[in-house]
């Protein structure tokens, strides 16, 4: 979050705001990271759009248009200082282990191994 409030320092609120829309309406208002819908404000359902950097600013990203993607709330927090490769080689890994964790309470799975 801490680069999320340095970005809206640097910009202001009404020009962080108008960035983080232009970059949820040119992604179609889905999350690059979950593919999640996102939104500003309140709407049930979606999550809070926000402004991510693809290489994180505390590593060397500038806030310049290419290192910008539109991420909801949740995967930009759980994103923190990683890369974007990082980020998402986490998320496979998360995703390998709860795998592993579903097929090995699987009976039939299990006897086959
Ligand atoms: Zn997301």
């Amino acid at each position: 979050m801490q680069k999320s409030r340095s970005l809206m320092k640097l910009l202001g609120y009404a020009t962080y705001d108008k960035v983080r829309r232009r970059l949820a309406d040119d992604n179609g208002w889905l999350c690059s990271y979950c593919g999640g819908g996102v939104t500003i404000g309140f709407t049930a359902g979606f999550r809070l759009a926000t402004i991510d950097h693809k290489i994180p600013v505390s590593r060397g990203g500038t806030h310049k248009r290419y290192n910008l993607a539109c991420a909801c709330k949740s995967c930009n927090e759980a994103k923190g200082s990683m890369t974007v490769e990082e980020f998402l080689r986490s998320q496979l890994a998360n995703v390998a282990n709860a795998a592993d964790v579903y097929l090995e309470g699987c009976p039939s799975i299990a006897a086959r191994s």
